[in-house]
């Protein structure tokens, strides 16, 4: 039954997750079976999934893995946890993760770290790492994530499991705490390609409360998942696997290209020559939009406040200074730098402009194939501790997810084999709302 999965998997978190790490927060009560009728509806009535702490649910403690949102409890709910409250699967808790979404590591986090499951001493990925070690680690099926530059991809390859961020708008954002809004999608972090489909046929489809969400019929994605791949035509982008890609991931990736082959997709080569631009222009444009987003937090409306305050501006200063972390600090001062008058011709509207060049790139690309095929990263799982103190390399780790999110376009990382012991994702990217294609030739190499 519902309540008997759910205590399974509860026992099975207090067991092992005080070495992982993976819950910031658990659910209490879970007494109730999910109605039959309801398990007649959807195969995901009664199954426990678990949330990546910046999804809203009515009335529960939600912080973003931020100090500055300690103890607010937000008065609505997230559409994506409606949806699933919906069909009947069980929440477990709420996942640590970077703070803010701001990091690839879960070391950003201000409560605690998260381990890889497949090596203790290695980092899960960030920013969704809590979500990627909780499936990981077999304590839920599915998780709940949000991916602005790779924050659900990267963490999925590093710790073996798969990661869907849908295209742009086909999943309401509602609910989602926002980071950079205009890159910002939900996504799952699950077991299988099959998995996957199920979560977003349930999470996806257009939202009155979401303006951005496309008001476009959502496929059966499960009937996409046929096994069928001949003579789909397979890019393989020569810029995704330059330099600094490690050996081992190429290997393993050249070694999936080799199976698609015999599975009768066509594999070709092709170019997206304004790749090694959208690293520099994601950070300036994910910065904007956070300085902007994160103007909110004031010490008035939300969570944390400071003591000892002098005076509004006093409040101001001392919250925001007590309340946000090192990185978190740094993109907002990025962010509105390059939003200040004098700077923004020269820094936000170049990114901008670069941005579109990249959305271009793919365009032109998908006249001539279905779908492109890359790493998931350049490198399997690093140490824990090994970039905290340089940023850059840090930020480098995103180099072949960031440019999916500037253009919008749906893409998946599956788990293809391992490099060294750790886990290695392959990527596929799709076109705009093809999640079908994706699921498909993901589902087929899997
Ligand atoms: N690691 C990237 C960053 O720090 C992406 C994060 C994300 O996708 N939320 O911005």
């Amino acid at each position: 039954t519902s309540v008997s999965l759910a205590q399974d998997a509860l026992r099975a978190i207090r067991e092992r997750d005080g070495e992982v790490g993976a819950f910031l927060r658990m659910e209490e009560a879970l007494t109730e079976a999910a109605p039959q009728a309801l398990h007649e509806a959807s195969p995901l009535a009664g199954i426990p999934y678990a949330l990546k702490d910046n999804l809203c649910v009515a009335g529960r403690e939600m912080t973003c893995a931020s100090k500055i949102l300690k103890g607010y409890q937000p008065p609505h709910t997230a559409t994506v946890v409606k949806k699933l409250q919906e069909v009947g699967a069980t929440l477990l808790g709420a996942l640590n993760m970077d703070e803010f979404a701001m990091g690839s590591s879960t070391e950003n986090s201000a409560y605690q770290i998260t381990r890889n499951p497949w090596d203790l001493t290695r980092v899960p990925g960030g920013s969704s790492g809590g979500a990627a070690a909780a499936v990981a680690a077999g304590f839920v099926p599915f998780a709940l994530g949000s991916d602005t530059g790779g924050s659900i991809r990267q963490p999925a390859a590093f710790c073996g499991v798969v990661g869907l961020k849908p295209t742009y708008g086909r999943v309401s954002r509602f609910g989602l705490v926002a980071f950079a809004s205009s890159l910002d999608q939900i996504g799952p972090l699950t077991r299988t390609v099959e998995d996957a489909a199920m979560v977003l046929q349930t999470i996806a489809g257009h939202d009155p409360l979401d303006a951005t969400s496309a008001n476009l019929p959502v496929p059966d994605y499960r009937a996409a998942l046929t096994g069928e791949i001949k003579g789909l035509r397979v890019g393989i982008p020569q810029e995704y696997f330059g330099e600094g890609v490690e050996e081992g991931v190429s290997r393993a990736v050249n070694a999936a290209i080799e199976q698609l082959k015999a599975l009768g997709a066509t594999i070709l080569p092709v170019s997206l020559p304004h790749t090694s631009y959208a690293l520099a222009a994601y950070y300036i444009l994910a910065p904007a939009e956070a300085s902007s987003n994160l103007s909110r937090f004031d010490g008035v409306r939300y969570g944390y406040r400071a003591d000892g305050i002098a005076d509004l501006l006093d409040l101001y200063k001392k919250t925001r200074g007590e309340g946000f972390g090192k990185e978190v600090k740094r993109r907002i001062l990025i962010g509105t730098y390059a939003l200040s008058s004098g700077y923004y011709d020269a820094y936000y509207k170049r990114a901008q402009r670069v941005r579109t060049l990249i959305r271009e790139d793919f365009l032109r690309t998908f006249a001539n194939v279905d779908v492109l095929l890359s790493p998931t990263t350049p490198s399997t799982a690093f140490k824990l501790g090994e970039k905290t103190d340089d940023p850059l390399t840090m930020y480098l780790n995103d180099a072949l997810t960031i440019p999916v999110n500037l253009a919008g376009l749906p893409a998946i990382s599956v788990p293809c084999g391992l490099s060294d012991g750790l886990p290695v994702g392959l990527q596929f990217i799709g076109r705009m709302f093809d999640e079908e294609t994706l699921l498909r030739v993901a589902h087929a190499y899997e």
